[in-house]
């Protein structure tokens, strides 16, 4: 598969994963919770283990009880009322509905292009269904003071407009964005709108970090813009909103015509999302509401936030106070690293921030992501300033690895 290109290399995931790091290291990395699920989410679960049918071939369309709790949590948020038959689908994990969306659109030369930092996924997945990506950098602050947020990466929109060219067949939107935390304006959407429109484009809008927005930052979906909701396909995941991201549990919102094709093609990849779990993130959404769920993991997770980025500024790491999600990228390009520091071969030949990833996780014990992943060769350089630290983690291990933070030089 040579025409995959860097899809097929090592990925950023099993580099910087717990088996090649010190058993003590503490993962800011990968983005996934070191705390359990909602316990009315876990019970849910486990009454749908003693349900015969949940535990076998739920509909490829999604089992009825998630589709229509779907239909009746975002109904408002799409200003309709979705159609669980046609306009809804459960997908095993955000990721594979995204697959399911390309082997259904992707012919081979199709452009699609990626604003960068991209979450990393979105390479192989364009390239194994021979479409081509096109890349659109978000450009970083020039500085960074205290009040430098995640608004401050910017698209320069007649870059965008130059990228688009007749072979150009879809935009991907991320929104709260991965890994930088941006929270897409209304403003910012609608010059990205009126582009798609204007040239037929398909857009596919990431948002599985929706119910994650800091200091009161609107959410502002692209497929309620005039126009656009019959040519967005928009992302959603249980396991961002209900801290389960091994349950592998998404769901894709849109028009017929897009979700009907998406269907068709994840049918022939994963026949149908595991059933159980699928019930449990029913659950989840179903009472998530009444409980005033969202809101307070909002101020968890804000305060999480808070807490390492206090670590930061006291060590004088640079970075941009996310909007939303539950990443934040810090400066590291002043983080010096010893020359005959034993790296592995691994990740040879990578960016700088591999290397400072690599000796924080050895020598400081904690864990990141390089940033230069999501990031083509040619703008490898932007990214390779910066490291991503994961907050989704309790209080306890923030303070931790903020303490050890204090050994950064
Ligand atoms: N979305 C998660 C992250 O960015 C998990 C990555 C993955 O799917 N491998 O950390």
């Amino acid at each position: 598969r040579m025409s995959t290109g860097r899809a097929m290399s090592l990925d950023v995931w099993s580099i910087f994963n717990a088996a090649n790091l010190p058993a003590d290291c503490i993962n800011l990395g990968q983005g996934y919770m070191n705390f359990a699920p909602p316990q009315w989410v876990k019970d849910a679960a486990d009454a749908s283990l003693n349900t015969v049918s949940a535990n076998h071939y739920s509909h490829p369309k999604g089992r009825i009880r998630l589709r229509e709790a779907i239909r009746d949590h975002y109904s408002k948020d799409f200003n309709r009322t979705l159609d669980v038959e046609n306009e809804i689908l459960v997908s095993s994990g955000a990721n594979e509905g995204q697959y399911a969306v390309w082997v259904a659109f992707c012919e081979p030369g199709d452009e699609i292009i990626l604003f960068e930092p991209y979450f990393d996924q979105y390479l192989p997945s364009i390239t194994f269904n021979h479409g081509v990506p096109v890349y659109v950098p978000l450009h970083p602050p020039t500085n960074f003071s205290d009040k430098t947020t995640s608004d401050a990466w910017k698209i320069d929109f007649d870059e965008l407009r130059r990228a688009i060219t007749p072979k150009t067949k879809m935009i991907v939107v991320n929104t709260p964005h991965n890994p930088v935390g941006k929270v897409f304006t209304e403003q910012e959407l609608q010059k990205i709108a009126d582009l798609a429109i204007e040239h037929n484009l398909i857009v596919m809008s990431d948002e599985v970090y929706d119910c994650l927005l800091f200091d009161q930052k609107p959410h502002v979906r692209i497929a309620n813009l005039p126009g656009m909701w019959e040519r967005t396909i928009t992302v959603g995941s249980a396991g961002k909103s209900f801290a389960c991201t091994g349950w592998r549990v998404g769901w894709l919102i849109g028009p017929q015509s897009l979700v009907g094709p998406t269907l068709a093609a994840q049918t022939r990849i994963v026949f149908c999302t595991n059933s159980p779990l699928q019930e449990a993130a029913a659950a989840g959404l179903e009472e998530a509401e009444q409980r005033g769920f969202f809101k307070k993991q909002v101020e968890e997770y804000q305060e999480r936030r808070d807490v390492l980025l206090r670590y930061f500024d006291e060590v004088g790491l640079k970075y941009s106070t996310p909007e939303g999600s539950y990443f934040v990228l810090a400066d590291v390009s002043d983080v010096q690293i010893p020359e005959d520091y034993p790296f592995p071969d691994m990740i040879k030949g990578r960016g700088r921030d591999f290397y400072v990833g690599w000796f924080l996780a050895q020598e400081l014990g904690v864990s990141t992501i390089p940033v230069s992943e999501f990031y083509c060769d040619e703008h490898m350089k932007i990214g390779e300033r910066f490291l991503r630290f994961a907050f989704c983690k309790d209080l306890d291990t923030l303070h931790k690895a903020g303490e050890r933070l204090r050994g950064i030089t």
